[in-house]
């Protein structure tokens, strides 16, 4: 089943949801406009059609491996970097002062979706560099960012991030590699870093490995991380790769899916690297790479659920199977019709939440506006977590939609669900995303929170004339979500939060997709009407359960001992 990109959609959304034409209209992206817009998913349609989505299948039946020390990458992936690289994708956003296009990262984030849909393994490695570009952008010298960034936007380098170790995943601040003062404006890294996604390959020139660690006097915890920048070659001053560092991938990781892509640990033994901003500021810095990583791989969950959804919509209009009526296949059964329209309806909300996010990044960067940064940062975890439930979830769907099928893999179904499901877990699981929505993004005291509601209530007010109904679950579920929200920010007490933190960030997702789907209602077609019926009517409603779950707090969740639970 060959991947259509679905351009139509992402034009719909950023004219009638996410709020476009505001950022289209600032002198920043001036250059934005409709036709350039059109030309661009347009042209990132075409690459992700014809040559990304073959490798797909590549990657997955012929993982990357260790040869000697060095990665060897799936076949055509070679093949298929060039052509992201040659196309200018990995430095759409990037700022044109160092060669790149300086656009919206609504666009971007379009086309990382198409790019994932098409083949996940492979476009891990520009998202990486795309956040490591934006971390130089914001935190590196003038000399650094000279030299690195214009390689990277080329895609003659390619950037990595480096932060787990084996005694310190979500608990970043218990890492132990060690950072130590060369005397020459460089530094001495040694220590080992596990699970680095295309820590090597055998495609580009140089591999530019951005890594967390501590300098002697650096205190305990995140506040002593600084962050370094360790080529694999060492460049002269004219960016020429010279001399190979002291590091070297150890072995690469056996996965569940995603083989493609290589997972790597990685040995630093006393390796020259640069720090990236301010002695002991590293985690600021990374966050600058993180945040933009954590949309990014929201939006790697939307892309696979887009794929695994094409694919079950095509098996179920083939499949002849009882008496199903009409056209005589599954997809004439009830249940079937569900799946697939709950697969669609789940994509367009969370497609939607990721433009949103993308679009307040965008504002907030061409206006400098604190109430833009911070409606990007609340809307940040919750496109990361939702966007990725939404892609197993879907890509799940999509392997029953396929009966006995689904489980075989020559359909391909089941490649979505293995490669989809590492995204809830790197970049920050999602049960982290929402701890940190109901702690630090509450810390306003709900403000951000606020606003994105009442938005949503204008929304619904204003659709009341036209569509009763809909307006009416959507104004409700609003009201509610606010109520709740009320009550976590009366919380001191943070296992208060964090005992409801994973169902009040669905529940403000399956608000958010009320809304668009809203706008989609008043705005699409008959069969946009239709879908946004079906996800206003059913599952819409599944906010009442999510935001009873908040309510309930930590007491009786915590008072399940472990004993209880190993009874
Ligand atoms: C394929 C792959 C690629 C990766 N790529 C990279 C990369 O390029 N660079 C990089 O640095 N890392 C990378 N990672 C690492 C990834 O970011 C970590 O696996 C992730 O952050 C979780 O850390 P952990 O595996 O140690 O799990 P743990 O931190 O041990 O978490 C285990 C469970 O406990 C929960 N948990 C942990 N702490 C808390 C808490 N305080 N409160 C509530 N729950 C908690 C977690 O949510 C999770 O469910 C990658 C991982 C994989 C599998």
């Amino acid at each position: 089943m060959p991947y259509r990109a679905p351009v139509a959609d992402f034009r719909f959304l950023l004219d009638h949801v996410a709020g476009f034409d505001a950022v289209a209209a600032t002198d920043r992206f001036s250059e934005a406009t409709p036709d350039m817009t059109d030309a661009i998913l347009t042209e990132a349609a075409k690459m992700c059609e014809a040559v990304l989505a073959p490798l797909n299948r590549a990657g997955d039946l012929h993982p990357a491996h260790l040869e000697n020390g060095v990665v060897r990458t799936s076949p055509g992936f070679a093949e298929g970097y060039r052509a992201i690289a040659e196309g200018g994708w990995i430095g759409m956003s990037a700022d044109p002062a160092n060669g790149g296009m300086g656009l919206p990262m609504a666009l971007t984030t379009a086309v990382n979706d198409m790019m994932s849909a098409a083949c996940l393994a492979l476009q891990l490695n520009p998202l990486m560099t795309q956040g490591q570009i934006e971390a130089l952008e914001h935190h590196a010298s003038d000399t650094l960012r000279d030299l690195y960034i214009p390689k990277l936007i080329s895609g003659e380098w390619c950037g990595t991030m480096n932060l787990t170790e084996p005694q310190a995943g979500s608990d970043v601040g218990a890492l132990r590699t060690k950072a130590t003062d060369n005397g020459d404006g460089t530094y001495a890294i040694t220590g080992q870093k596990i699970y680095i996604s295309w820590a090597d390959n055998d495609f580009t020139d140089n591999v530019c490995h951005l890594v967390l660690a501590r300098l002697p006097d650096g205190v305990a915890g995140t506040k002593g991380i600084s962050l370094f920048l360790v080529p694999k070659f060492i460049p002269d001053a004219d960016g020429n790769p010279g001399k190979a560092n002291d590091l070297r991938v150890v072995s690469l990781e056996h996965k569940l899916g995603l083989h493609g892509s290589p997972t790597a640990v990685m040995e630093y033994s006393g390796a020259v690297g640069w720090m990236v901003g301010p002695e002991n500021g590293g985690m600021a810095a990374m966050f600058t790479m993180m945040n933009n990583a954590r949309l990014g791989v929201g939006t790697q969950g939307i892309g696979v659920a887009e794929g695994a959804y094409q694919h079950a919509l095509a098996y179920a209009q083939d499949r002849k199977q009882g008496k199903a009526g009409g056209t005589g296949s599954i997809i004439e059964h009830a249940d079937v019709r569900r799946m697939l329209a709950e697969m669609k309806a789940d994509t367009f909300a969370a497609r939607a939440i990721a433009m949103m996010c993308a679009c307040a990044i965008d504002m907030a960067a061409a206006t400098d506006d604190a109430g833009w940064r911070a409606r990007a940062a609340f809307l940040t975890p919750i496109a990361k977590a939702f966007g990725t439930d939404t892609g197993i979830k879907v890509a799940s769907l999509g392997v029953q939609v396929h009966g006995g099928m689904g489980f075989i893999e020559e359909t391909g179904a089941a490649q979505y669900l293995r490669d989809v499901r590492v995204t809830a877990i790197y970049e920050g699981t999602n049960g982290i995303q929402a701890m940190d929505l109901v702690a630090r993004k509450l810390m306003d005291g709900g403000e951000a929170a606020k606003l994105l509601i009442e938005e949503i209530r204008a929304g619904a007010e204003a659709a009341r004339a036209s569509h009763a109904d809909l307006a009416e679950a959507v104004w409700q579920a609003a009201e509610d979500l606010q109520e709740t929200t009320d009550w976590l920010t009366a919380q001191d007490d943070l296992q208060q939060r964090f005992s409801g933190a994973v169902p009040y960030l669905a529940a403000f997702a399956r608000v958010l997709g009320g809304h668009a789907h809203l706008a989609a209602a008043i705005h699409g077609d008959a069969g946009c009407a239709r879908l946004a019926t079906f996800y206003i009517k059913r599952l819409l409603p599944e906010v009442t359960g999510l935001l009873a779950h908040v309510r309930e707090g930590s007491a009786d969740l915590l008072a399940i001992t472990p004993d209880d639970l190993a009874a």
